[in-house]
């Protein structure tokens, strides 16, 4: 199925910048809407119900699963996470950008659905770099940090299925080549032929 909108999957470990990556990309260009997930973790710091995550019950969540709410779901540390349907296939159809901010296992269930999905895995650059990006974040605890690092090495072993890879060194290359990728897709013939179907009407090409 191919509709106007693009569906951006970027997946991480934490502490690789995903989700300051992807907020820059926004600030930047509005065409490209975020996708607010449900979990079943608790909130950390600042983040408020709605902005971050949609935070629920075990019991809710079961409850959205159960009746087939969701486009995909996970269990990621321990906590699940899933992106619910409402509004993701509407809003590419209306030709809307949207990124979803999810897991590995997340974004191949996405791909399934959407084989048109763009899938981006961002690294970090080293496992140094890592460990002390999650420490100075200093949202977690010691054996969670330990956790997640974990983690990361089965997650990294997922970016080979994905359809690009950035390597967040610094950051505003990183985000250079995020903008990029989107770029590019808006460039690829089907969705030229929707945005500017003038042009290729007044060149005569079908
Ligand atoms: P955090 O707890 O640090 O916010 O997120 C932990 C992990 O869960 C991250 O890799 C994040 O991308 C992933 N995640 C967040 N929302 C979703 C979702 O809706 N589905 C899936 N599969 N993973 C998600």
């Amino acid at each position: 199925m191919q509709y106007p909108g693009n569906l951006f999957v970027v997946a991480a470990p934490s502490g690789a910048g995903k989700s300051s990556l992807v907020k820059a990309l926004m600030e930047l260009d509005a065409r490209v809407q975020p996708s607010v997930s449900h979990t079943t973790r608790p909130p950390r710091g600042q983040e408020l119900h709605g902005r971050e995550y949609y935070f629920v019950s075990q019991e809710s969540f079961d409850q959205m699963i159960a009746q087939d709410a969701f486009l995909e779901w996970a269990q990621v540390h321990g906590n699940r996470y899933g992106t619910s349907k409402t509004a993701i296939e509407q809003r590419i159809k209306q030709g809307a950008d949207v990124v979803l901010e999810i897991d590995y296992q997340g974004a191949l269930q996405v791909k399934r659905i959407f084989p048109n999905a763009v899938l981006i895995f961002i690294l970090p650059p080293s496992w140094e770099e890592l460990r002390s990006r999650l420490e100075r974040r200093a949202e977690d605890t010691a054996d969670v940090i330990d956790l997640r690092l974990r983690n990361a090495a089965l997650e990294m072993a997922h970016a080979r299925d994905f359809d690009f890879v950035i390597i967040n060194e610094l950051f505003e290359r990183a985000l250079f080549d995020l903008k990029a990728i989107v770029h590019a897709q808006r460039l690829k013939y089907a969705a030229q032929r929707s945005a500017r179907s003038d042009t290729f009407e007044a060149l005569n090409i079908p």
